[in-house]
């Protein structure tokens, strides 16, 4: 077993993987750029080192300065968490030539699984059911990729082959608007990926976004640890994710993990990974892309499956069996997650910025809070504006619906604008609580969810007096401010950008 792992991260994510590092008697390295010197996830870990730099660019990015580090402390294995360099070959086999253990898939599954049209023929192959299209064609002529959209039929969606975020993806209504939308996905494709390889795909109308957790270890086994809902999204990203997904009959869940898994089996899948689908208003069921990291919202498999997905990758790095076997593997109860962002309704969704001036999370039987900042902590503009996790899980689908709002309203971050109380909208939302989702669902209801509308009762303010009760001392006039301007606006679709 390892005896010392760096995180190649921050945040929230650098925390919850350093806790499992450390509870398996493990020493826990983590990394830092300047502006993060001071920040949570280094008082967590057990040794820091500077990477120097305030971009990630100059930091979490370099693959050189971690894997110099990595070299001069003596660690033997790096774990990547989620963005960053999570999903890059070229680290992978860096960690690989400096004969440290990457806490992940081979470079050559995470070559292949970034592009996604090498992955769609992949699965082709393997019988998976994927999205009707087309593969894309650097020599075809602006007729032939007429003739191919039509023959799919309008609506089409065009993406990026190297894509990620949502970008370089644009929806085409009709043959007027293709030529120009190629035009410009790939313009965009290339300056976000260096790669301006374009495909087009039959757009499926609102449909569920749904995923499913596969871990693969080194002696051949693969399993499945079922299912993932995220069809809360805005611009193609998810906000709101949960398991089990209320649309899964238990025979299509059958259906949709035995899929994954043959995926996963066709391209010799090891360690966590996540197979992406859409699924149709009709039941079918369309590959989208293999994720091969952790995900954001592994935490409402954790809870649902009873098992810690990281020290389950750890294991499997490490040349372990995996510990579980898929008619072990058993779904008890329901989770949910939010993803709770910075950022200013008042000002289209950009990122908010500022220092933390009273945090307070919620606690109780069945919360769990994954979290990154505290009081004191400054939200720069450097990273990802998203700021913790929170989930929670019951027995029932409605109780760990009724558990969220009720953490949600005691949940108190004053000094940034956040989404908290526009999460709390959408988990009491009639819609969401039937379970009648899709991935334009915030789009669909935007109106009933417009603060003024669904929210007489003032859960900021409730969260502000909360955070005063439990941490007294003075907080300004500001921070007050910030705390009602989370009523001011409405829910715009168009805002920030995010990559994982
Ligand atoms: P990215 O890697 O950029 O996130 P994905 O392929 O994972 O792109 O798709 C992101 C989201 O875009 C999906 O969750 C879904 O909401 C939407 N989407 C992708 N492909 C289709 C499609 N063919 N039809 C309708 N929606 C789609």
């Amino acid at each position: 077993m390892f005896k010392k792992i760096l995180i190649a991260n921050r945040g929230e994510i650098a925390i919850r993987i350093a806790q499992t590092v450390q509870e398996m008697g493990i020493t826990a390295v983590a990394v830092y750029s300047d502006p993060d010197r001071g920040a949570l996830h280094v008082a967590a870990a057990d040794e820091a080192y500077a990477l120097e730099g305030s971009t990630s660019a100059e930091s979490y990015l370099r693959i050189d300065k971690i894997i110099d580090i990595a070299k001069k402390h003596g660690v033997d294995a790096i774990h990547p968490g989620f963005g960053f360099l999570s999903e890059n070959e070229d680290f992978a086999q860096a960690c690989a030539d400096a004969r440290i253990t990457f806490i992940g898939p081979t470079p050559d599954v995470i070559r292949d699984m970034g592009d996604k049209i090498i992955a769609k023929e992949k699965f082709v192959a393997a019988g998976v059911p994927v999205v009707p299209g087309w593969s894309g064609d650097a020599n075809a002529t602006p007729e032939e990729i007429r003739k191919v959209a039509a023959s799919i039929g309008y609506p089409v969606l065009i993406k990026a082959a190297a894509g990620g975020g949502g970008k370089g993806m644009r929806v085409v209504k009709s043959e007027a608007d293709l030529q120009t939308a190629l035009e410009s996905a790939r313009r965009e494709a290339n300056a976000a990926f260096g790669d301006a390889r374009v495909f087009i795909e039959k757009y499926i109308t609102n449909p569920r976004h749904i995923e499913f957790q596969i871990f693969g270890d080194t002696h051949g086994h693969v399993v499945h640890l079922f299912e993932r809902e995220c069809s809360i999204q805005r611009r193609h990203q998810k906000i709101i994710e949960e398991s089990p997904s209320p649309a899964l009959s238990p025979d299509l869940r059958a259906k949709m993990g035995e899929a994954a898994v043959r995926a996963a089996k066709a391209i010799g899948y090891v360690n966590a990974g996540t197979v992406e689908f859409i699924l149709d208003p009709s039941g079918a069921f369309y590959f989208l892309e293999v994720n091969t990291r952790l995900q954001v919202e592994h935490p409402v498999t954790e809870m649902v499956v009873q098992h810690d997905l990281v020290r389950a990758q750890i294991g499997v790095a490490s040349g372990g069996k995996l510990t579980f076997e898929q008619d072990q593997l058993r779904q008890t109860g329901h989770a949910f997650e939010c993803r709770i962002y910075a950022e200013d309704a008042a000002r289209n969704f950009m990122p908010s910025t500022g220092r933390i001036e009273r945090y307070a999370a919620p606690v109780g039987p069945g919360i769990r809070v994954d979290s990154g900042i505290r009081a004191g902590s400054d939200v720069t503009v450097h990273y990802d504006p998203m700021l913790a996790k929170l989930i929670t899980h019951a027995r029932t689908r409605d109780a760990a619906n009724d558990r969220m709002a009720w953490a949600l309203r005691r949940y108190a971050i004053l000094g940034v604008t956040t989404n908290i109380e526009f999460l709390h909208r959408v988990m009491t939302h009639p819609a969401h609580r039937a379970g009648k989702l899709h991935t334009h669902f915030l789009e669909e209801h935007a109106e009933s969810l417009r603060a003024e509308v669904a929210a007489p009762p003032a859960a900021a303010l409730a969260a502000a007096m909360f955070a005063l009760r439990s941490s007294p001392g003075k907080v300004s006039g500001a921070a007050r401010m910030h705390a009602d301007s989370q009523h001011a606006g409405p829910w715009l679709t168009a805002g920030a950008w995010r990559a994982f």
